[in-house]
């Protein structure tokens, strides 16, 4: 095992207030790493310090190896190598679907027009909506949505997907099919970072399961460690709310 994406030593802070407080987090090639906590806990800042859509105020990330380099050009290069798919989509709603999941890599010139037109049919096959190719986001579900984004960010080939709440916002009946597209590209070797409060998935489809709480990682290990035998209190007092 080779490590895909480390973060050494992050810390954030807005103004006074410090959300991250030292995270170091090595991520492995093909590793499915859950991240759970409390609300502002720092998960979702997190995520983003990962592919730098914040920039943290300490501390470095590397994506194979490679310190990433913030300025100029090669940010988008990066950003390509590490996808994110939101709790709200953040879709273009006056884009069709199509559109949607060429935009950035045509934008960023990752891939001419014929790269992307012979590749659209087997990402709208690997999400199950090759029947709304050319729809509008307003004409689809929650659950439909969500798997176009994931589309759209398999488009760019990425090397790592980060996931934020990304069943959050959808009815009940629409989070199985987009747990079921994840844990496909979790069986594929997507090395994936997920945050989410469906602890029955994390518990089939995590290879690790780390715990934050006040910008700190509080505990980590295996589904079963985290689960079934915490060692922290506060990991305890936490999955005893969760896991009601
Ligand atoms: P979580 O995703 O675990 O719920 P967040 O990372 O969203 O937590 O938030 C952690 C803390 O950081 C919260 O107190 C939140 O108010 C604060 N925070 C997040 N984003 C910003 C921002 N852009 N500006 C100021 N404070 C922020
Ligand atoms: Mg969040």
């Amino acid at each position: 095992m080779s490590v895909k994406l480390e973060a050494k030593n992050i810390h954030k802070s807005y103004k006074k207030n410090e959300v991250l407080k030292g995270i170091n987090l090595s991520v492995e090639d093909g590793e499915v790493v859950v991240l759970i906590g409390p609300s502002g806990s720092g998960k979702s800042t997190f995520l983003r310090c990962l592919n730098d859509l914040e920039h943290p105020t300490k501390g470095e990330v590397y994506l194979e190896g490679q310190k990433v380099e913030t300025k100029g050009k090669s940010i988008d290069k990066f950003r390509a190598k590490v996808g994110m798919v939101f709790q709200h989509f953040n879709l273009f709603n006056h884009l069709n679907v199509v559109d949607n999941i060429q935009f950035a890599p045509l934008e960023l010139g990752l891939m001419t027009k014929e790269e992307a037109d012979a590749r659209v049919d087997d990402l709208l096959e690997q999400v199950g909506l090759l029947d709304k190719k050319y729809a509008r986001p307003k004409l689809l579900s929650g659950g439909q949505k969500q798997r176009v984004a994931i589309a759209r960010s398999l488009a760019m080939r990425p090397e790592v997907i980060l996931f934020d709440e990304p069943t959050s916002a959808l009815d009940p009946e629409m989070v199985g099919d987009v747990l079921e597209v994840m844990q496909t590209l979790a069986k594929e070797g997507m090395t994936m970072v997920i945050v989410t409060h469906e602890m029955g998935f994390a518990r089939q489809v995590a290879d690790r399961v780390v715990f934050m709480a006040d910008g700190y990682i509080i505990e980590e290990g295996t589904p079963e460690q985290i689960f079934d035998h915490p060692k922290e209190e506060r990991t305890r007092t936490f999955l005893s709310k969760i896991l009601k």
